[in-house]
């Protein structure tokens, strides 16, 4: 299972998380869900959602919870099957 993090109270644990994890893996929960590798900028850069957005002063896990895999076996398990979008930047 995937560890979840979301709302603002969970931000600074989620930006934690992805630090320490450099080999694992985000799911970024959107109506359809997209993939990061952790060390993705679009889903590291701390204060924001990712860099397509012009909204400042939003954080990483207030709008779009984040399911974070330590490994690709992990990710693969519970992710391989579904219907994902995956990063063109990080291509995970
Ligand atoms: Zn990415």
């Amino acid at each position: 299972m995937g560890i979840t993090f979301s709302g603002l109270e969970n931000n600074n644990a989620y930006v934690e998380w992805c630090n320490s994890h450099p080999n694992g893996y985000v799911l970024n929960k959107r109506n359809k869900s997209t993939l990061h590798r952790a060390t993705c900028k679009t889903v590291t850069r701390h204060g924001r959602i990712d860099s397509d957005t012009s909204q400042k002063h939003k954080v990483a896990t207030s709008s779009y919870a984040k399911v974070c895999y330590e490994t690709r076996e992990e990710m693969l398990a519970e992710l391989g099957a579904k219907d994902i979008n995956r990063c063109g930047h990080c291509k995970p």
